[in-house]
């Protein structure tokens, strides 16, 4: 099955008792058993739900894992997969990751014994460097947020192989559309659903996908011990958001494609981050890791303080200043005061994160009404 297939039909079953196209949205706690002990394969919502189970399918079909798990959001997918380790453990990340997820490992569970290293890992000779007999994962977010670097999957997956140790993608920003850590070696595929996958601006959750079964195993244990599973309505509109995520990806590619364009040439604006660029130090990976270059955009403008850039921001009508991504809207957003405001000033600033930066979730209305009112708020 192709990938456009793969999104609305991949690993859902036929409803049987009236023939719905949907799955129903089963919202219910427990199920009956006919003896104890004997049930159809369902107990209690915690542990498994029909509609949950649609969900789960769904992504480990179009991220070509075999099995997939959902959680309440993206941070609880990420909270039970750093429940793998043990205190003294270490892990190598990035030092441009996602706030939240910097939050939950220095803020949460540094406490508990896990050791984290944040490193710039486009530098592959960096890594292994780093690498000790300590380290149990690598915990990779690419295209970074919110600066657009790029990590090379496929170099970091043979790294991890040879050192035995876990490979972890966070696919929030690129989506299986545009690229599938799977095949390129990772050893789990992480999502916040919130953001493309969903697409809609309505529902916050998260989602696993791998492809050996003992780690599925033991990821559905901690799913099920510590019980921050997502409710049947949630998983029915994230299924519902799946079935376009081809055709919204196209058009978020494509309309970021013209607003870097109007971007480009605008006299007030000074650098541009988005790996579509022939200019952009990754530009060849993203050309090879990547079918497209995705729907976000980050820039910053010339004499850009904190008070121009709330100027700017504050004028735009059809972009929302919000923090979040990925939805059909189009949104701003500052990351020094929002999405990244958790990070220290020195270590966001050394990443790029400067004031004057502005991120732009480039959602797929008209991207003529999306370019002028960008024009209006920059002049
Ligand atoms: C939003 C986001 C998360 C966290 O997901 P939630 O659903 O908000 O918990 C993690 N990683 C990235 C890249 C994100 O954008």
């Amino acid at each position: 099955m192709k990938f456009n297939t793969k999104v609305i039909h991949g690993g859902q079953i036929k409803e049987k008792g009236y023939g719905a196209v949907m799955p129903p949205i089963y919202q219910t706690s427990t199920y009956a058993q006919t003896k104890p002990g004997e049930h159809q394969g369902y107990e209690y919502s915690r542990t498994h739900n029909p509609t949950r189970t649609a969900l789960e399918n769904s992504i480990a079909s179009i991220e070509n894992g075999k099995h997939g798990l959902a959680f309440s959001s993206g941070l609880a997918a990420i909270d039970a997969v750093l429940k793998l380790f043990e205190p003294g453990d270490e892990i190598i990340s990035t030092n441009d990751l996602y706030g939240g997820s910097y939050r939950l490992f220095d803020k949460v569970f540094k406490k508990f014994g896990l050791n984290f290293i944040f490193s710039d890992l486009q530098d592959i000779n960096q890594i292994s460097k780093l690498i000790s007999d300590k380290t149990k994962m690598i915990w990779v977010e690419t295209p970074t947020n919110p600066m657009m670097n790029l990590i090379d999957i496929k170099s970091i997956a043979e790294l991890s192989k040879q050192h035995k140790i876990l490979l972890s993608v966070d696919n929030t920003f690129a989506t299986p559309f545009l690229q599938k850590p799977l095949d390129l070696g990772a050893d789990i595929v992480m999502h916040s659903a919130t953001k493309y996958l969903a697409g809609h601006s309505d529902v916050i959750l998260g989602a696993l996908v791998v492809k050996d079964s003992e780690l599925a195993d033991k990821l559905y244990f901690l799913q099920n011990s510590t019980g921050a599973t997502c409710g049947p309505m949630d998983s029915f509109l994230t299924l519902r958001g799946i079935k376009t995520l081809h055709v919204r990806m196209e058009r978020h590619c494509l309309n970021a494609k013209k607003i870097v364009e109007f971007l480009s040439n605008h006299e007030r604006v000074d650098k541009i981050y988005w790996p579509g660029i022939e200019s952009h130090p990754n530009h060849q990976l993203a050309k090879s890791q990547m079918k497209d270059f995705g729907g976000m955009v980050s820039f910053t403008t010339k004499d850009g303080d904190f008070k121009s850039v709330q100027e700017i921001t504050s004028k735009l009508k059809v972009f929302t200043l919000a923090e979040s991504l990925g939805g059909v809207e189009s949104l701003a957003n500052h990351p020094a005061s929002m999405t990244h405001a958790s990070i220290p000033r020195d270590l966001r600033e050394k990443t790029g994160v400067v004031d004057s930066l502005i991120r732009l979730s480039v959602g797929i209305e008209d991207h003529e009404d999306l370019i002028n009112d960008l024009k209006q708020a920059i002049n």
